[in-house]
């Protein structure tokens, strides 16, 4: 295998289990690896400090395990039978609560650059590295060694703007291929769609937050924005909501928010979609509502972005806060990796000054326990959201 030599003290790091060696902790490369190889990483003083794959870049090797290690199989094996167990703990794989759980979350499963979504028999797969992109065949077959008849199919897709050894994009089935793609979540369905929709087809992030949502919506008339295929919108509705709005500004996003509350509520008369920018919605529209939920996308997919995010943040709160009936509940969230919850908070801080009301902070909330975050790695914790009263 080839060698990582890095600088005096630069070690200090992987003793602390960190994924990641930055292109200025080395002082050697040994061999000239390509995009993805398999590297060993040694200290200056030629101790080796475990596995990784190599790539080009500001971040060169991506830990794969902190002691010497044959990236075989087994291996792998082994990484997707921990992965799966933790899924059992906690109460997710094979409970009955739901067939849609992550079973790989990059860093917080010590696989970084790899998601798999597991969804009623379908994997789908992202690889956001090039060395879990080379390997995406070999997992498969891993994946099939382990869940067995649990498994149909495994479906690849391409992470937007990463991808393998040329930059190729590419989406497929590397098993299989007749996915089931109805999923299960604690009783409601969900049409997912595992090749054309966000993320790996469904934001299985939100779980535990649209279940607290349901709680809270008895009676109530709420505004789900940014509400791609309806999660929050069905979880309302069984609830006992009184009225539901989705708004979202995919038009395949509400057509499938429609489909997905027929699936559940066959003939509703509560739920309308409305294929709308939200800042548009907010101003032509003069409801209140009981509950409104900001879901946005990453407003920041970097640092550089990070200020003009959380001004988007703090405008779309303010805007949210105006909608929001006396005694009303606002579930606002982020997903961004560079907005810290101190950050985030203090833009939903400035909203709320902002709207003159008395509000409190109900819930903090963040993403399930499929989603894990390595403590030595907390780049891995993105979701965050509070939920607020607003008097
Ligand atoms: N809450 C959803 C996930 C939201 S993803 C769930 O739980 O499943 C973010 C969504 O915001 C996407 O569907 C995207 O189409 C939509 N979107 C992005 N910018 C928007 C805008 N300005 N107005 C309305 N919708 C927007």
């Amino acid at each position: 295998m080839q060698k990582i030599i890095l600088k005096p003290g630069k070690e200090q790091s992987i003793y602390r289990f960190h994924p990641w060696i930055f292109s200025g902790a080395i002082k050697t490369i040994t061999g000239n690896p390509r995009e993805g190889d398999p590297v060993e990483i040694f200290s200056s003083a030629d101790e080796c400090l475990g596995t990784g794959h190599f790539q080009q870049g500001s971040i060169t090797v991506r830990m794969l395990s902190f002691k010497p290690a044959k990236l075989d199989s087994t291996f792998w094996k082994g990484k997707i039978i921990n992965a799966l167990e933790l899924r059992k703990v906690c109460n997710l794989a094979g409970s009955g609560h739901t067939d849609a759980y992550r079973l790989v979350n990059a860093e917080g499963d010590g696989m970084p650059g790899m998601i798999i979504d597991f969804y009623n028999g379908t994997a789908v797969m992202q690889a956001h590295a090039p060395g879990m992109y080379m390997i995406r065949n070999q997992l498969a077959e891993v994946l099939k060694d382990v869940l067995k008849e649990d498994l149909t199919s495994v479906y690849y897709r391409s992470a937007p703007g990463a991808a393998g050894r040329n930059g190729r994009q590419e989406n497929g089935y590397l098993t299989g291929g007749e996915s089931r793609t109805i999923i299960t979540e604690y009783g409601h369905k969900f049409s997912v769609d595992l090749e054309g929709g966000q993320k790996t087809g469904f934001f299985i992030d939100q779980r535990e937050n649209r279940k607290l949502l349901m709680d809270y919506s008895q009676g109530k008339k709420v505004l789900n924005m940014f509400g791609y295929t309806g999660g929050f919108s069905v979880y309302a509705l069984s609830g006992g909501a009184s009225l539901v709005d989705t708004v979202d500004s995919s038009a395949k996003a509400v057509e499938k928010a429609h489909e997905n509350v027929e699936l559940n509520f066959p003939s509703d008369k509560h739920h309308k979609a409305y294929c709308a920018d939200v800042f548009d919605f907010f101003r032509e529209q003069g409801n209140v509502y009981d509950i409104v939920i900001l879901d946005p996308p990453a407003f920041a997919k970097g640092m550089k972005a990070r200020n003009n995010a959380l001004q988007a943040y703090r405008r779309l709160n303010t805007k949210a806060l105006e909608k929001i009936s006396p005694g009303g509940l606002l579930f606002t969230f982020s997903c961004s990796q560079v907005v810290s919850k101190e950050q985030f908070r203090q833009a939903v801080y400035s909203a709320a000054l902002q709207s003159e009301r008395e509000i409190r902070v109900l819930h903090q909330l963040s993403q399930p326990a499929d989603h894990p975050v390595s403590i030595y790695h907390p780049e891995g914790e993105y979701l965050k959201g509070l939920v607020l009263q607003v008097l």
